[in-house]
């Protein structure tokens, strides 16, 4: 069943023990894991490098039990864990799949002393409220030195990576179960065979306008994905291998973001040698305040949300023509503009108000603050200043009487500040494939469709990931949990 046409001409199959299809942080712990545990394994990536949205994280990672906390002298529960996980989605908690909710509460902390082992480096563990114990740990630089590590370990084991790779189809045998995947290679058709399975780790459908449109709320819909490059293609390959699709319509977003800067981020410049990476956390939790603050301001003006406490304080949103937008739900008001663009527009003085503590732009909780002066230093190019409203319209190209209006100007005398643009950006959907706990994909029936695994954002299987540090612990858990279980299935002789 589900081969090629007859006639098509075709290379001889080459064959693996696991085939994982991506190769973002969930694809690589799969590829790694299942290589460490002594399978052949090849990891195909859709585009020319790997990472996918991995790479553009932040980095936190909220895990329970890890060795960081035992060091600083925290006795952590899994129990407690799925309690302060529940508090974040307390409204879809009937929603939710409580067995994998489970499962990432004992399995994260797990992950993350796995990722240390392969020489990632964390600084932590940090609060993050509703979590009533510290337990997020932030990786230094950033995610791609996780991508980094994974990629050594998937070398040293002998995997086979090919990037610019685009996996079209999953191969069935005739009881249904997926033996392989087929792939264009310059302009050849071409198949590769799993013995153990084949893990789906193709990320999220955020990048799909396609998809967006037919599931997701309209302002979701009209937002912007920060990694346009995940298009969803691992959806169709399941269904058309049988599994069921899951809360394909729910999104924690979308939020309103700078736009990224241009510049390349830590994450971009620095290597990942794991002496390297092992003293820069070490400075991050040891350092004084005064040392580490540029260092990480430079991360908290690179794309992060403004502090919606701007508007209590007396600035306004408004669209590109200087319309006032409403900011109860300011990410919706932006999405839903012609440009899908706005700015935050502020008298002098309220700018002046967010130049010191406790008034600041954007935040890493608990652990830093960026102002309006590292705004003007670092992200010149999203911060206007005017000496009066007429010339910050003009210099924004706004209507001067809407923005007038807009302001509640008056005279519209003194100097000015916008902040912009700022855009509606998805991170992240949360639609996926149904699975079990061990990341078996399952078809309607609620049975495991032999062969078919799915992590990451596409294998979330009903979890919904409200809060910082979840999404990433599941990407490299799923992937972890899922290598070692596709190559149990070799040892054991699944075929
Ligand atoms: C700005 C930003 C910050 C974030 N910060 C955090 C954070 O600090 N903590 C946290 O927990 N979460 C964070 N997230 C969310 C988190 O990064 C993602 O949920 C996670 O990285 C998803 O990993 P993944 O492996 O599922 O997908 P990805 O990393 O996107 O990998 C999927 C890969 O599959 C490839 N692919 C797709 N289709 C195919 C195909 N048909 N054939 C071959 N290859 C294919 C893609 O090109 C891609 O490389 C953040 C997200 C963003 C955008």
């Amino acid at each position: 069943m589900n081969q090629p046409g007859a006639g098509a001409s075709m290379p001889q199959a080459a064959a693996f023990d696991v085939i994982v299809v991506g190769a973002g942080g969930s694809g690589l712990a799969a590829a790694a894991s299942a290589a460490q545990s002594g399978a052949r394994v090849l990891v195909l990536e859709r585009r020319a490098q790997v990472g996918g949205t991995t790479w553009m994280a932040v980095g936190s990672i909220s895990a329970a039990r890890t060795q960081l906390q035992q060091r600083a002298g925290i006795d952590d529960d899994f129990g407690g864990f799925v309690e302060d996980m529940n508090a974040f989605t307390a409204d879809l908690l009937a929603q939710d799949h409580a067995p994998l909710r489970r499962m990432l509460a004992e399995q994260a902390g797990i992950t993350v002393d796995w990722l240390a082992q392969q020489g990632v480096a964390f600084a932590g563990p940090y609060e993050e409220p509703p979590h009533r114990i510290r337990r997020m740990h932030n990786t230094i630089p950033g995610p791609g030195a996780i991508v980094q590590r994974l990629l050594i370990t998937c070398k040293r084991h002998g995997v086979s990576l090919r990037t610019g790779i685009t996996v079209s189809r999953l191969l069935m045998d005739a009881a249904g179960r997926v033996e392989g995947v087929e792939y264009l290679e310059q302009g050849q058709l071409c198949q590769a065979m799993a013995r153990g399975g084949v893990v789906l780790a193709s990320g999220d459908f955020s990048g799909s306008q396609a998809m967006r449109q037919a599931h997701l709320p309209e302002p979701a819909a009209r937002a912007s994905p920060i990694n346009p490059d995940n298009q969803g293609e691992g959806f169709r390959l399941a269904q058309e291998a049988g599994a069921v699709l899951v809360h394909m319509d729910k999104i924690f977003g979308p939020q309103m973001r700078f736009e990224r800067s241009q510049r390349p981020g830590l994450n971009d410049t620095l290597p990942s040698w794991p002496w390297l990476t092992r003293l820069g956390a070490l400075f991050f939790m040891h350092a004084p305040g005064w040392m580490l603050q540029p260092l990480i301001k430079s991360l908290l003006i690179a794309n992060m949300s403004p502090s919606e406490e701007l508007f209590k304080q007396g600035a306004v949103l408004v669209d590109k023509q200087g319309r006032r937008l409403d900011t109860a739900r300011p990410a919706v008001s932006v999405a839903m503009t012609q440009e899908r663009a706005g700015y935050i527009v502020m008298p002098g003085a309220v700018a002046d108000k967010f130049r010191a503590h406790p008034f600041y732009l954007s935040t890493a909780p608990g652990i830093a603050y960026a102002y309006v002066g590292d705004y003007e230093r670092g992200r010149p190019d999203i911060v206007h200043r005017a000496s009066s409203l007429p010339a910050l319209a003009q210099a924004l190209g706004m209507n001067a009487q809407e923005l007038a209006q807009s302001t509640d100007a008056g005279s519209a005398q003194g100097p000015w500040l916008a902040l912009g643009p700022v855009r509606a950006m998805l991170t992240t959907t949360e639609g996926a494939v149904r699975v079990d706990t061990s990341c078996r994909v399952l078809n309607a029936n609620d049975q495991v469709i032999d062969g078919l695994y799915a992590v990451g954002c596409i294998g979330q299987g009903g979890l919904l990931l409200r809060g910082h540090g979840l999404h990433l612990a599941w990407a490299f858990t799923s992937g972890r949990v899922a290598g070692q279980d596709a190559s149990r299935q070799v040892a054991q002789g699944a075929r």
